[in-house]
């Protein structure tokens, strides 16, 4: 199928996209990696009236480290996650997306705003406890990754708002760990672990229409439980559903090994 019309503008600036967003009043939309985006309009699942390239933007594809964070440009593509060395952990996630086509052009922000349920970064930021960086009409506001992931595909951007960087908080210690039925799908269950000011945070993606943490998890390992425990109280929490590529026990009990990769991963057995 081909893309619905729509005009085109290439954006100088953070400030030309707000207003043009604000112009298109809810019918816009951004143009970052594409490879979301695209595909979406091929199917004409989306009809926007006009597409706003950032890609020329200067500024938004920059990598920013202090001690306690990295914040990440907006158009910081996946390939660059995973060469930069400040945040280990967001370069393990970057290596598990799509495949190298997707992830050379692929966006940070691209992800973040797609929240895809099953999508690594959307995980990363939650369990790293990371922010938004916003610009719309009424100025600029830093969103938590708790309030921004609000359903599947769905978060809580106004229509006139862009991303325009990710602080991700640098975890003490840390662990990935993804299930996937072939390399490059997208994941069935993605668990991560992040340590930050000694406490241990537990996201997982795939598992829901947005990431979740499981607080029940985190209970159990702070009160000192094993680690067979802390990743059934995971697998317990959670409500996945069942689809044609697992069911909702088989997501239960891949949930729990992930959980406790993670773990093993961030070193702590
Ligand atoms: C075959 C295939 C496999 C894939 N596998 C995976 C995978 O395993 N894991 C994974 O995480 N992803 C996967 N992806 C998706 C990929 O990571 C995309 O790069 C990402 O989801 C979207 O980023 P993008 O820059 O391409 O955004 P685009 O496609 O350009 O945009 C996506 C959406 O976000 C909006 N948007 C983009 N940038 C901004 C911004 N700065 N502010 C506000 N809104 C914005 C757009 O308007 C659009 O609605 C896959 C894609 C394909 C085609």
């Amino acid at each position: 199928m081909k893309c619905a019309p729509f005009d085109y503008l290439r954006a100088e600036s953070v400030d030309e996209v707000v207003k043009a967003l604000s112009d298109a009043d809810g019918e816009g939309k951004i143009l970052a990696g594409g490879q979301s985006l695209v595909p979406v309009l091929a199917l004409r699942m989306a009809r926007p009236s006009v597409l706003i390239d950032i890609n020329r933007i200067p500024g938004l594809a920059a990598i920013r480290a202090d001690h306690d964070a990295v914040e990440v440009g907006a158009l910081v593509r996946h390939t660059r996650l995973i060469e930069q060395t400040e945040h280990p952990m967001l370069a393990e996630a970057a290596r598990w997306i799509g495949h190298t086509a997707i992830r050379g052009r692929g966006t940070t922000g691209g992800s973040i705003a797609h929240a895809d349920p099953a999508a690594e970064l959307p995980a990363v930021a939650l369990a790293t406890g990371a922010t938004a960086s916003v610009a719309g009409s009424s100025g600029t506001r830093t969103i938590t990754a708790e309030d921004l992931f609000t359903g599947a595909l769905t978060t809580s951007l106004a229509d006139d708002e862009v991303i325009t960087s990710m602080r991700f908080p640098r975890p003490e210690r840390w662990g990935f760990a993804e299930f996937a039925r072939r390399h490059g799908d997208f994941a069935l269950v993605t668990a991560i672990v992040a340590e930050l000011d000694g406490a241990v945070r537990i996201a997982l993606g795939g598992v829901a229409p947005v990431p979740v943490r499981v607080a029940d998890a985190e209970r159990v390992l702070a009160d000192g439980g094993s680690v067979r425990d802390v990743a059934h109280a995971a697998a317990e929490q959670i409500k996945p559903t069942g689809d044609l590529h697992g069911s909702e026990p088989f997501r239960r009990a891949i949930a729990a090994e992930m959980v406790r990769r993670a773990l093993a991963m961030a070193g702590i057995d």
